[in-house]
């Protein structure tokens, strides 16, 4: 038996000229925990030519949901970014990884920090019922440089919070910090500074991240990931993992080649 289901396109969404989402069919077989990720690719010269994608949509939706960068010249990429529906993708029938609940210990709030795609595993994870029951506040914060690449805010800020199995849970925790670096925008900055000077807890009217109560998730660039794993061991914080539970969870949003 092969390793992947072929799934079609359903829907595509053009954010930017450099990021896109896409829905797909979803084999009754596939499970996965919310903030997984599995592998997708296509046949490329006759070969499949498969990378590592979070699951966006959460794992009760009956069909799959990704969101992608368009690297320019991008071996997968430069063609995942043409499809249409109808098309066929190539989805693993495992998924994989450190960004779920059942990875961090209990805590009182919980920051789910993304830049660029990275946003993608939290899509699932705020979406998950379990998340509010763990948490009191669910803060997500999404980093990136426009303001046209933050994408899904309309879903986060109007949808989800009229959604019929989780909306109340959405309205009562959920706090959306989308900040930018290179536009004018209500909250600018990147997150690690906003988070060290203060200005994201003033913004949000929560107390500073304590390392007693709060715990995190972080997907984003390598850069991002080391600068935030060492600010969070410096508080004392423990990281966790596949098999003993922390305070924080890392992965990478993306490999550099
Ligand atoms: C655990 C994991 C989960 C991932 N989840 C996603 C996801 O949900 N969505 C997604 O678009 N990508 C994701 N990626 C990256 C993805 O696997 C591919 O790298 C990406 O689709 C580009 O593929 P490519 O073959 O076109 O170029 P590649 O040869 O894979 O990448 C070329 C270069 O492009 C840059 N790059 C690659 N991906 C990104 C990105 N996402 N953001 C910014 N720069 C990037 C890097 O500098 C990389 O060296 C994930 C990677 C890992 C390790």
């Amino acid at each position: 038996m092969s390793n992947f289901n072929q799934e079609s396109v359903l829907s595509v969404h053009h954010w930017t000229d450099t990021l896109f989402s896409f829905t797909t069919t979803r084999d009754p077989s596939f499970r996965f925990r919310n903030g997984e990720f599995t592998m997708i690719g296509l046949k490329i010269g006759g070969k499949p030519l498969m990378r590592a994608y979070s699951v966006a949509s959460a794992n009760y939706e009956d069909r799959l949901e990704f969101f992608s960068i368009k690297v320019p010249d991008g071996p997968l990429t430069s063609h995942l970014q043409h499809l249409k529906a109808g098309d066929q993708v190539m989805v693993g029938r495992k998924a994989t990884g450190t960004l779920v609940i059942d990875n961090l210990e209990s805590g009182r709030n919980l920051y789910l920090i993304g830049t660029g795609t990275g946003l993608a595993p939290f899509l699932s994870v705020i979406k998950d019922p379990e998340t509010y029951e763990r948490f009191e506040k669910i803060v997500l914060l999404h980093g990136c440089r426009h303001v046209a690449e933050l994408a899904y805010g309309e879903m986060i800020n109007e949808m989800l919070p009229k959604d019929e199995m989780i909306g109340d849970l959405v309205s009562d925790k959920l706090i959306y910090y989308p900040t930018v670096t290179r536009d004018p925008f209500h909250n600018r900055g990147r997150i690690t500074d906003l988070m060290n000077s203060g200005k994201l807890y003033s913004d949000i009217g929560l107390p500073m991240l304590d390392p007693a109560h709060d715990r995190a998730m972080i997907c984003g660039s390598p850069a991002l990931m080391t600068e935030m794993r060492a600010s969070l061991l410096a508080k004392g914080m423990v990281e966790g993992n596949q098999g003993e539970p922390g305070q924080f969870v890392i992965e990478k949003a993306f490999a550099e080649r």
